[in-house]
């Protein structure tokens, strides 16, 4: 529920609606405005009692939240969030583009990666250090060695880091180095990673599960919103559908869902959502038309060396011009890159 106060209420009126909530065992979160402030509640597993609330002092209104996300709807929130990472903003103007492998691949050629996505334009660095693969039997990823190698690669380009945490314990581990800690697809719904994201003081990127509904993500980023951290963007980046011609079917309509339903920032992953490497430009130029913040993609000095997701990977040339034409959408869409 949202409690709306009137635009002369004082802060006292405020606060005493805040103590009444408190005080029913519930929540509440005061959102101030340009005109006027409102308090959302969350906590309740039924409709709040509202009479009581309605008769205190400076109360305008209560109006009863139907979405199952609070914190992350635009009910409790109307204004977009921007993820501030010092000089990075994720959500504003700026369309915000991450690249790398898919995995942490050795120092130098990590490196070279790195040089070439901070030249095409790039701002964040992406690459697995650990990776849930389908297979045991697939490579894993370099473990912490690849974290080493990540703030190294900040060290020397001023990149920001993006790295995947597969569980509560890691998540402490990939905190320590990580300026974005991302929650991936086959994680979106383990309960204990974003209970741990929520206590993070680190930016967080949800992807979408490949079997999940868009409102299963925005209930993912309700856990970590409801754990107190709000620095959380979301990502688009594929699911399974009946399709035989791509890996995963890139959902471009999640996107303008979400900016309806969400204050939260969200970024399309083409290299996740088609699965073939052709295919990752024209999919980038379409997720910039329909309103994402951003781009993460795979690539790779050489592509085909990856060590894994080769065949979704483009090459660093590809990366760049991939910024280039979208840079040109982002104009078109009164945003810039
Ligand atoms: C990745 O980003 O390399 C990855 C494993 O993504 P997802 O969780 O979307 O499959
Ligand atoms: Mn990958």
């Amino acid at each position: 529920m949202l409690v709306v106060m009137k635009s002369s209420a004082s802060v006292e009126m405020v606060d005493a609606v805040v103590k009444a909530v408190a005080d029913m065992g519930l929540k509440a979160h005061p959102i101030p405005g340009a005109n006027r402030t409102a308090i959302g509640i969350t906590g309740n597993k039924a409709q709040v009692n509202d009479s009581q609330l309605r008769a205190l002092a400076g109360v305008e209104d209560l109006v009863h939240v139907t979405a199952p996300y609070k914190l992350v709807g635009r009910d409790f929130h109307p204004q977009s969030s921007e993820v501030v990472i010092d000089d990075v903003v994720i959500g504003g103007k700026e369309i915000v583009l991450m690249g790398g492998p898919c995995s942490v691949e050795p120092l130098e050629i990590t490196l070279e990666i790195a040089k070439a996505v901070k030249n095409a334009g790039g701002k964040v660095f992406r690459g697995g250090a650990f990776k849930p693969r389908t297979s045991p039997y697939s490579f894993q990823g370099l473990g912490e060695e690849g974290l080493k190698i990540l703030a190294q690669v900040r060290q020397e380009t001023g990149l920001k880091i993006i790295t995947e945490a597969i569980d509560p314990e890691n998540l402490k581990l990939v905190a320590e180095y990580t300026d974005i800690i991302q929650i991936g697809a086959r994680n979106m719904q383990n309960f204990s990673l974003l209970k741990a994201a929520g206590k993070s003081d680190k930016a967080v990127m949800i992807k979408r599960g490949m079997s999940s509904t868009v409102d299963e993500l925005l209930m993912a980023a309700e856990y970590v919103l409801a754990g107190g951290n709000e620095r959380v963007i979301l990502c688009e980046r594929g699911v399974r559908t009946f399709a035989a011609h791509t890996r995963n079917t890139l959902d471009l309509s999640a996107i303008p869902y979400v900016k309806a339903r969400s204050h939260l920032p969200i970024i399309a992953d083409p290299s996740h959502g088609t699965g073939v490497r052709e295919m990752v430009a024209a999919l980038s130029r379409a997720s910039i038309a329909v309103g994402a913040d951003g781009l993460i993609l795979e690539t790779h000095i050489q592509p085909d060396k990856a060590l894994s997701d080769a065949f979704q990977t483009i090459t660093t040339e590809e990366f760049s011009s991939v910024a280039k034409e979208s840079a040109e959408i982002a104009h078109i869409m009164g945003r810039k890159l």
